[in-house]
């Protein structure tokens, strides 16, 4: 076993512990703007973007 195929094999693990990292941050924020947001303001953000993207609403 070669030091390089010890450094090629590590890499893919701190890929993927970053890419967790990122999800569960990304995840937790969203819980946190959501939770503290007023319903109105949420539901007109989704009313917008529903418009936005030219979806038939009303
Ligand atoms: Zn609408």
């Amino acid at each position: 076993m070669t030091p390089q195929t010890l450094t090629t094999s590590a890499l893919p693990q701190v890929r993927d512990a970053a890419g967790l990292t990122f999800a569960a941050l990304l995840g937790l924020g969203l819980l946190f703007v959501a939770s503290f947001s007023q319903a109105a303001v949420m539901h007109d953000m989704a009313h917008d973007q529903r418009h936005a993207l030219a979806f038939p609403c009303h």
